[in-house]
């Protein structure tokens, strides 16, 4: 257990680090080919290189692609694994990331919260119930028009907050810590150009939601692209000879399961996820994810598809259909149940912060993913955020202090001989 003024420190570091992130744009621009896709996180990644200075990291580096590294050496006389902590710079690009300006609502009264620059924008409990359990306590929000940027900000500044205490308090013992910041995970990229030696043996992405959130699983993905070619002809003279490959994509959409699509489902199913349609009667495209948390539900949903595809080549004579497949990402879940430490540590140490776990499987993709088979178990932990990519995005201030509590926790845990009981069954 940490003591009061440890705690009073991580939560005053972390939320004044909090307030200052946010009012850098950082959105990240999924049409961009540079790297990173936006000059804004170029802003912040050059503060935070700044600040990890201050603190005394070393090898503290801001590569070419926009990543920030820096290592902070273990405490005296602990060895053992070098744990990794990592968190976004970017933004969501769904909302505006311009001129943020953080409101702190004090002493919350579980009522109606207002935006100041945005008059008929509000948030309710009915649409966002957390909001209940943080009565009492202040709420940060945007003032309207923008997102906050909590995703993944908070993530960074509880990281911050830690390694500014283990410089302040030196009996908080951790092991070696390498500390990646990375660009563009909310447009896919943020591992592309991650340099995976730079990195430890064992990771935690700080970028879940609500407070006491850990996630070990993940999506398994797919993307299909699929390019139906026709024949224009005249319509005056085209009884028997157009080929109407736009009329004919759309006709394969609907072919698909209507209940196997993300508005039809929820938990542990999966589904088709058409992403793009558009075309004329030569030529006509399309773009369908398929996720699932068990890859052999996935590679039936591909057989399903090129079932069909193979009934509308016949069904449509002249049509050509050409696919691509792309295998996107795994869950992670098939890594980290041979490693069992990793998450045992990082659930644990919510439990030491007073917090109440909440397992979560991700229906979607976490840049731990892709750590954990690059060779680094990553589970991904809460930053505390709700309602993220949007205006209404909040985060309890408490929430800032609770996650960096967490960090400090699974240093210790790691550090110390207070591991958890392992339970090797699944090696
Ligand atoms: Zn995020």
């Amino acid at each position: 257990m940490l003591n009061q003024s440890i705690k009073a420190f991580l939560l005053n570091e972390a939320k004044k680090r909090f307030l200052r992130y946010v009012k850098i744009d950082t959105r990240s621009d999924p049409e961009s080919k540079k790297y990173p896709s936006s000059d804004g996180q170029w802003n912040l990644a050059r503060m935070l290189k700044k600040e990890l200075d201050q603190i005394g990291l070393i090898h503290v580096e801001l590569d070419p692609y926009g990543y920030v590294y820096a290592t902070l050496p273990a405490s005296r006389s602990v060895s053992g694994p070098k744990i990794t902590f990592c968190a976004h710079i970017d933004t969501s690009p769904s909302v505006s990331g311009t001129n943020v300006s953080p409101t702190i609502h004090k002493k919350y009264g579980g009522g109606l919260i207002s935006f100041a620059d945005e008059k008929n924008l509000t948030l309710s409990p009915e649409e966002s119930p957390e909001l209940l359990k943080f009565v009492g306590g202040n709420i940060i929000t945007a003032s309207g028009g923008t997102l906050l940027g909590a995703d993944d900000k908070a993530g960074i500044a509880e990281i911050m907050a830690s390694l500014a205490a283990f410089q302040k308090f030196r009996d908080l013992s951790h092991p070696e810590l390498r500390i990646v910041f990375t660009p563009d995970e909310e447009i896919g990229k943020g591992t592309e150009k991650i340099n995976r030696e730079k990195l430890g043996d064992y990771g935690y992405t700080v970028d879940g939601g609500e407070i006491g959130e850990l996630e070990d699983e993940c999506f398994d993905a797919f993307e299909a692209e699929l390019v139906f070619r026709g024949l224009n002809v005249h319509p005056g003279d085209a009884k028997n000879k157009m080929v109407n490959a736009g009329a004919i994509a759309a006709r394969f959409v609907v072919a698909l399961p209507e209940f196997e699509t993300p508005e039809r489902t929820e938990k542990k199913e999966g589904f088709f996820h058409l992403t793009a349609i558009k075309g004329d009667e030569s030529l006509a495209r399309i773009r369908i994810l398929i996720r699932d948390f068990e890859r052999k539900n996935n590679r039936k949903r591909i057989e399903l598809l090129k079932k069909l595809i193979r009934v509308f080549e016949l069904r449509y004579w002249g049509l050509r259909v050409e696919t691509e497949i792309k295998d996107q990402y795994k869950n992670m879940k098939k890594i980290l149940e041979k490693h069992p430490e990793a998450v045992r540590i990082a659930e644990q140490a919510i439990q030491m912060a007073d917090v109440e776990v909440i397992r979560k499987a991700v229906r979607g993709g976490t840049d731990g993913s892709r750590l954990s088979f690059m060779g680094m178990p990553t589970p991904n932990i809460f930053a505390g955020g709700l309602m993220l990519h949007c205006e209404k995005e909040w985060i309890p201030e408490i929430a800032l202090q609770k996650g960096a509590e967490v960090i400090v926790n699974i240093c210790g845990l790691w550090a110390g001989g207070n591991l958890p009981r392992l339970d090797h069954r699944l090696n």
